[in-house]
């Protein structure tokens, strides 16, 4: 008999609603659902969605290597006795910090929830990060400092349509997230759509024919500019004056930071034309309440945050929407585009190196007598705050460092920064242990592999762009042979000798989840399976006993004094700058057809024959310059690695800058060049810019 199930798409953060069904034949249809954030839309990634479930090289048992170095099929008991008992050899030599865990923003509030609690709790190690650290970390950071919480969108999406004007900083949700353009109509009907990118972008191009202005500065320069629109907000006494007195602080030194950058001068550094900064800034500002407009939006994405300056670019993108009046106000606001399917709930249950479930602080001591009090051990048993991801790989193969890790979600060798480097520290493990439900690259370099669930085969909760909770389901069992990683993680953590709950059961895991997260930032209590099964919108906070939170900060930000902080921002270069031997930036970004390190997108047909491969996106002129012509294969050569594919001409990039996209492995993988370079705050990677020589490529 056919089977429906309703649920939400596999890939990134928009969540978009859709209904599997499964005919008695197997075959999977996907029908786009309406839903607020899509509002029945779907991309060629959520269509095509359903290919992930019957990928040919689908893995089916777990896996290890043999005497030769080959990874060969093992029953489950075999691989997880062999990893409990490397953990604990291990730890009994190097102590328990040697064993380190990587997570993922893919995973379901309840696997990250549960690989937090065994990091701490079974395996006592301090050492836990994820991929999240990659993605939105910046603006999570910025979120934290300036409004005392940090939640993605503190506002329902579709509140975005019913703007006058939209500045998005550093994002193309054209290729990323689809569905969500509709959302820009009010702002592109009036003229009033502002994209910040030194790429014209799908998205810098729906600013074409009247829809708006596309600001197109050199790569790293975003603060600068963002600062001169504040100059020009300031100068043409366009703030909100009232609103910054009653709700703000912080602002007459951030604003002081803003008068050295005139437009004309920012103009010299960012290329950006002055009058376009002014128009830009008009634009948003007529918008504002405060002026009489129906409402404005500041949003930021990866191009803004993945820089070593990451959480300032944020922040003067924050400053800007604050001068104005807009975050807390109704129809208006400041929002971070979270990236990956549950890059929300993944930060707040513990995956991260500083946190605890609801998004508690690790070296708060109130915190971990909640948190230990619900896992029953000891507060003082709890492992302090470990490392921000990148220090946890480059600390892989150095003394003290880690010689044990185990990888959930996340592929490694295609989205961390110099790449090339991580293959090698992760190689010089002791145990790399990797759960995954395809051989990833970085599976195929692991000790061991663990077959998992994916998707349509599990049930959890994802916490989409806006905070809030939603279901997925399961439409059919795994493939014999493969087990849901909550199972995984309860029968290491017994193996471990733990004696803690682990639950293999999701709405148990939920249930558990819920009472850690009471009364921290991310409160999860008054949230439950059966209200999200009938509907309920559900935004955290959502205190047992409320009706959660849609919008943030109406009455009052999160800080003590109920005030969102400005802080003073100043220009910094790109880590890794432009010089006589590598004169051109190299940016990277997405494409339509791919997702991530392009792990599952990949393995879908339809996709591939889409985009198959990479390409070296460069400027007509330059390429002229170079001797290169439309096709021909190119390196585009870093300080850590030659990357070669073929040249993509167009004039959608600057002469200054050639593009690649991120999402593909081998020769032209685009991560083995870019920067590990991470933002002192963050502890983001500087993944967007950094210098490159361009050449004919050399056979090698
Ligand atoms: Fe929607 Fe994102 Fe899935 Fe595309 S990838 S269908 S935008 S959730």
């Amino acid at each position: 008999m056919a089977v429906t199930v309703d649920t939400h798409c596999p890939y990134c953060a928009l969540q978009c609603a859709m209904t599997l069904r499964e005919d008695d034949a197997g075959a999977v249809q996907v029908d786009a659902r309406d839903f607020p954030t899509n509002r029945g839309g779907l991309c060629q990634k959520g269509w095509t969605s359903a290919r992930l479930l019957d990928v040919a090289d689908r893995l089916r048992q777990p896996l290890m290597r043999d005497a030769a170095g080959e990874l060969v099929p093992v029953g489950w008991d075999v691989a997880m006795s062999f990893v409990a008992s490397r953990i604990r050899a291990l730890q009994g030599i190097h102590g328990p910090d040697t064993v380190a865990v990587f997570g993922g923003g893919g995973l379901t509030n309840e696997k990250a929830y549960l690989l937090g609690k065994l990091a701490r709790v079974a395996i006592g190690t301090s050492r836990i990060d994820y991929n999240g650290r990659f993605c939105m970390s910046s603006a999570a950071a910025a979120g934290n400092r300036t409004f005392g919480v940090d939640r993605g969108l503190p506002f329902p999406v579709g509140d975005i349509g019913g703007a006058d004007a939209v500045l998005l900083a550093g994002s193309n949700v054209a290729e990323t997230m689809p569905p969500f353009v509709q959302h820009l109509a009010g702002a592109r009907r009036r003229g009033a759509l502002i994209v910040i990118d030194p790429r014209r972008s799908a998205t810098a191009a729906l600013t074409a024919d009247g829809g708006g202005v596309h600001l197109q500065p050199l790569p790293g320069t975003d603060i600068p500019l963002l600062l001169a629109m504040l100059h020009c907000a300031l100068a043409d006494g366009v703030t909100d004056a009232d609103y910054l007195a009653r709700r703000v602080t912080g602002v007459a030194e951030a604003c002081a930071a803003a008068g050295a950058w005139w437009p004309e001068r920012a103009e010299r550094v960012t290329g950006v034309p002055a009058e376009q900064i002014r128009q830009a800034t008009r634009l948003l500002a007529d918008a504002a309440p405060a002026r009489g407009g129906r409402g404005a939006y500041v949003l930021t994405g990866r191009g803004a945050e993945q820089h070593v300056n990451g959480t300032d670019t944020v922040q003067a993108a924050i400053n800007l929407a604050l001068a104005l009046g807009l975050p807390g106000r109704a129809g208006s606001g400041y929002g971070c585009l979270t990236g990956q399917g549950n890059g929300q709930g993944g930060r707040e249950h513990g995956q991260k190196a500083d946190q605890l479930p609801g998004y508690r602080s690790i070296t708060d001591p109130a915190a971990r007598a909640h948190v230990a009090g619900v896992w029953g051990v000891a507060p003082e048993s709890l492992p302090s705050a470990g490392v921000p991801a990148m220090t946890l790989l480059r600390s892989i193969g150095e003394p003290g460092g880690p010689r044990a890790l185990l990888v959930h979600g996340a592929n490694l060798l295609v989205s961390a920064p110099d790449a090339d480097d991580v293959r090698r520290r992760l190689g010089a493990l002791d145990l790399l242990v990797v759960c995954d439900f395809v051989p990833s690259e970085t599976a195929l370099l692991a000790d061991v592999v663990l077959p998992v669930t994916q998707w349509a085969e599990e049930e959890g909760t994802m916490t989409n762009l806006e905070g809030r909770v939603l279901r997925r389901r399961r439409l059919r069992p795994p493939p014999d042979g493969v087990r849901d990683e909550l199972s995984v993680l309860n029968d290491l953590a017994r193996r471990l000798g733990s004696a803690a709950a682990f639950p293999t059961d999701a709405a148990a895991a939920f249930d558990e989840l819920r009472a850690a997260s009471a009364g921290g930032p991310a409160d999860y209590t008054g949230i439950r399976y059966a209200d999200l099964d009938a509907g309920v919108a559900a935004h955290w906070p959502y205190a047992a006993g409320t009706a959660g939170t849609p919008r943030l900060f109406t009455e009052r930000f999160a800080h003590a004094d109920g005030k969102a902080r400005m802080h003073v921002v100043e220009e910094s270069p790109p880590a890794d700058d432009v010089r006589a031997d590598a004169p051109l930036y190299l940016i990277t970004g997405r494409v339509l057809q791919h997702y991530q390190s392009g792990a599952q997108t990949r393995r879908v047909a339809e996709l591939v024959s889409a985009s198959r491969s990479p390409y070296v996106q460069i400027h007509p002129l330059t390429a002229d310059r170079l001797g290169i012509a439309d096709g021909d294969d190119v390196d585009v050569v870093s300080a850590r690695a030659v990357v070669t594919a073929p040249a993509r001409l167009s004039h959608d990039v600057r002469p200054d800058s050639v593009f690649m996209p991120f999402h593909f492995a081998g020769a032209g993988s685009v991560n083995r060049a870019t920067n590990p370079a991470v933002d002192p705050v963050s502890g983001m990677p500087e993944l967007k810019v950094c210098a490159v020589a361009v050449r004919p490529a050399v056979a090698r």
